[in-house]
């Protein structure tokens, strides 16, 4: 008889500098962190505690097991999350992240910044994040896709094309997207394509959706080194990741001629003092999993990759890695957060003392969730745009909220991030204004 195992195979390094690794640990958590934020804009805004508080708590959370049948017939347990945020602009909308050290308090965290984000951008939804503490690089794909299924079942009473609709997130991808509308369409007993974004392109995917978050990282780089008078040609950059986000960023970055001299994935880092060729490096990293090893750059201690000396930086892998014991060492004077979360309140004050510019999430990686609202559109729509349409649009949706939160921070002083989070939260509460409080 096969027993119960509850947790995983072996542990797994999850690339999070709280996750320790021997480094500095901060002790608050992306929890502190976002309502750490919030109370700034709050504050700012003298909204009262009771709006602060309903603005502070997600509107909805589920946590449920989901038990795996694994190839070898043992039977595994894992938790599952999926939290509503906010539901005032909109259906709730958000990622699903599967790594293992996903707890509640990370997905209400995430789930709060989508809110900001999709607030920030113009999107007309709410926010929400979903997880599973699994590390999808110690399973098969048949056991992923049966993790995905029972997931997908055990929270299908809360999701829907006009309640919630999930996407790729950390640890997630297209495959799996795939697999959750099968499991919802099968369950609803028709094809329901608009119940997650970051589809396949072959079952209504948009055009220009699994590059979109890296093309919005690049235009807000662009744009920010312009703005701190730095030209694209002669700049550097280090990318931190090698995933989603950040492989074609660092594509993107080295197409618009800036040199990329570091990068790092979850197994450690590289550097090339020179400039790292990013087409090859892609090619090596299909055949052997991992930035390591690439011939024409040297290994470099996966947490110094942030102490580069480089005109830009992009934070793109997860939460929490620029804090206080390290921001002193961190000289990049731009910082595109492509990441959700990766900098501490305390980092940010002191990348502000010195005035280093930190272009915060919710405005720098929106090109995910702003291609994920045109592939609803398309979806709902059964009509579909070509890859130019959706580049023009994100382009300009991502240039125009630049350029308000620029306009913002700079007639009132603030930091980027607190103008972004203001014009976010004002909008969230205005709609609940207009909307009222039921009953
Ligand atoms: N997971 C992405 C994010 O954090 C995309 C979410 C979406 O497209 O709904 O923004």
């Amino acid at each position: 008889m096969s027993g119960v195992i509850t947790g995983e195979r072996r542990s797994a390094d999850t690339h999070s500098a709280r996750s320790g690794g021997g480094a500095f640990v901060p002790e608050a958590t992306p929890l502190d962190d976002a309502r750490a934020q919030l109370a700034v804009a709050t504050g700012l805004l003298g909204y009262s505690d009771g709006l602060h508080a309903m603005l502070a708590t997600p509107r909805r959370e589920l946590t449920v097991a989901v038990p795996l049948r694994a190839d070898d017939g043992s039977t595994m347990l894992f938790t599952g999350y999926r939290v509503q945020h906010n539901f005032s602009r909109g259906p709730a909308k958000g990622g699903l992240r599967y790594s293992p050290g996903v707890n509640l308090d990370e997905v209400r965290a995430l789930a709060m910044w989508m809110t900001w984000k999709c607030a920030l951008l113009d999107v007309p939804y709410g926010g929400a994040k979903g997880g599973v503490a699994i590390d999808p690089r110690l399973h098969s794909k048949a056991e992923l896709e049966r993790v995905t299924r029972r997931y997908t079942s055990e929270i299908l009473p809360i999701i829907g094309p006009e309640r919630d609709i999930p996407a790729p997130d950390v640890g997630t991808d297209e495959q799996t997207m795939a697999w959750m509308m099968d499991t919802y369409s099968v369950n609803t007993g028709y094809t329901v394509p608009g119940i997650v974004t970051g589809k396949p392109i072959s079952l209504g995917g948009s055009q220009g959706r699994a590059s979109a978050t890296s093309r919005g990282v690049t235009h807000i780089a662009l744009a920010a080194l312009k703005h701190r008078g730095i030209s694209a040609s002669r700049a550097s950059a280090a990318v931190q990741g090698f995933g989603k986000v950040g492989r074609d960023t660092a594509r993107f970055l080295h197409q618009a001629g800036l040199r990329v001299l570091g990068i790092s994935d979850q197994y450690g880092a590289i550097h090339n003092a020179g400039g790292l060729d990013i087409e090859r490096l892609c090619a090596f990293v299909d055949e052997t999993g991992t930035v390591m090893g690439f011939p024409g750059a040297e290994p470099l201690d996966r947490d110094l990759l942030l102490e580069l000396d480089v005109d830009l930086l992009v934070p793109a892998a997860v939460e929490g890695v620029l804090h206080e014991g390290n921001a002193t060492r961190v000289t990049a004077p731009v910082i595109v957060e492509g990441a959700n979360g990766p900098t501490s309140p305390a980092a940010a004050r002191i990348f502000a003392d010195r005035g280093q510019l930190v272009v915060p999430d919710i405005l720098a990686n929106a090109g995910g969730v702003i291609v994920s609202y045109f592939e609803w559109v398309q979806a709902n729509q059964a009509y579909w745009w070509n890859a130019a349409e959706v580049e023009a649009k994100l382009e300009e949706r991502m240039l125009s909220a630049w350029q308000q939160v620029v306009d913002y921070a700079t007639q009132r002083t603030l930091s980027l991030r607190t103008a972004a989070t203001v014009l976010a939260v004002e909008r969230v509460a205005e709609a609940h204004r207009l909307r009222g409080l039921y009953p």
